[in-house]
């Protein structure tokens, strides 16, 4: 049996986003809302490991928490100066760091154990500890620049990873495939013009953030040609991710030839979520995961490891959560995804696949892949 490492603390379900909503502008005409606390709460990655124990996977799981990344770990990656404005406002009860990015008392701490989850989760892999591993990393990273937090979140937990991994175990290339529904600027920013960290981020076309995430953003100097952006249509579905992970995450990577993969997993471009306009479903998940991992076995030994972003839906994140343990560590439970078959019902019709395949198409083209 492979071993499946799964990074999570019940520490890092203590970040505290406040009672701010962030799906509409309470005030004015809106009624604020009655005891909803903020998308980016505690209950989606608590129930998506609820689910992983009651099922009974966990059992075949490697659960391990970690260490907080340490501030050597952060200042690879981040301004001192940020740093020391966030440990002030984390100590001093929490407020707004920058762009919907609000933390409550302790966040610094929390949010360096998040990103330690992911260092761990990295090692374990690198050192042939675990053969794959998730990372229940929160708060997310994604968004997160060197000198400012936005979108939840509060350091790149992903990068802060990676470099660890480079300057401790001498990593060499590294894949970063982020299928978040949001843009993945934060990582894209960190490594726009480096050449040894190939970043590829599939998203929902102009939801969040704006002003980032368009297909002609594609690296410059060493990092030319080693970034990647898939923006897609709101509506797309199953067929249209698989269809660009066919057409150009797996060719992208086989050009690349990645000593190591990482996915920034997200779940916010399933069809019920509330900050995205997908339509994906669990099935898509596990066969995105199914994908993913046939490139890491066949171009580095299977290294991958996923880190968990975005993901709003109380209900459905456990699923999808699900649907990508069971194909990681091959282990298929008892449990049927209740809205399948409802979602399956609403995927697109052919009409719109084939404009959005056009589109996929023609970014490929452009990359020439
Ligand atoms: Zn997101």
């Amino acid at each position: 049996m492979n071993k499946t490492g799964f990074f999570y603390d019940e520490r890092c379900f203590w970040h505290s986003t406040g009672l701010h909503v962030v799906t509409l502008p309470v005030g004015g005409w809106v009624q604020p809302p009655s005891g909803a606390a903020h998308a980016e709460n505690p209950e989606t990655k608590r129930r998506f490991k609820n689910l992983l124990d009651v099922s009974g996977l966990s059992s075949h799981l490697r659960n391990m928490s970690a260490a907080p990344a340490s501030e050597t770990d952060l200042l690879r990656v981040h301004e001192p100066h940020y740093l020391t404005r966030f440990k002030y406002l984390s100590d001093h009860g929490g407020g707004l760091l920058g762009d919907e990015a609000p933390l409550g008392p302790g966040s610094y701490e929390i949010a360096s154990l998040s990103a330690g989850l992911a260092c761990a989760a990295i090692e374990a892999v690198l050192n042939g500890e675990c053969d794959q591993a998730y990372a229940l990393s929160r708060p997310p990273g994604h968004h997160c620049l060197p000198d400012a937090s936005m979108g939840f979140c509060f350091l790149a937990n992903i990068p802060i990873a990676i470099e660890r991994a480079k300057a401790l175990q001498g990593v060499g290339k590294v894949a970063v495939i982020d299928w978040d529904v949001h843009h993945g600027n934060g990582t894209q920013h960190i490594y726009y013009q480096r050449g040894d960290v190939l970043t590829i981020s599939l998203h929902q076309d102009g939801c969040f953030p704006a002003g980032y995430g368009g297909e002609m953003d594609t690296g410059c100097g060493e990092g030319a040609g080693a970034n990647i952006n898939i923006p897609l249509m709101a509506g797309a579905g199953n067929e249209a991710w698989l269809y660009a992970m066919d057409r150009i995450v797996l060719p992208a990577l086989a050009r690349f030839k990645p000593d190591l993969i990482i996915v920034a997993c997200g779940y916010d471009a399933s069809a019920i979520d509330p900050l995205g306009r997908m339509l994906l479903h669990s099935e898509s998940y596990r066969s995105m995961t199914r994908k993913v991992q046939q490139a890491a076995r066949a171009l580095c030994s299977g290294r991958l490891v996923m880190v968990h972003e975005g993901g709003y839906s109380e209900a459905y994140v456990p699923f999808c959560g699900l649907a990508v343990m069971e194909q990681l560590s091959g282990i298929k439970t008892d449990v049927a995804d209740p809205l399948l078959a409802f979602i399956e019902q609403q995927q697109p019709r052919d009409t719109f696949n084939r404009v959005q395949y056009a589109l996929i198409d023609e970014y490929a083209r452009n990359l020439q892949l």
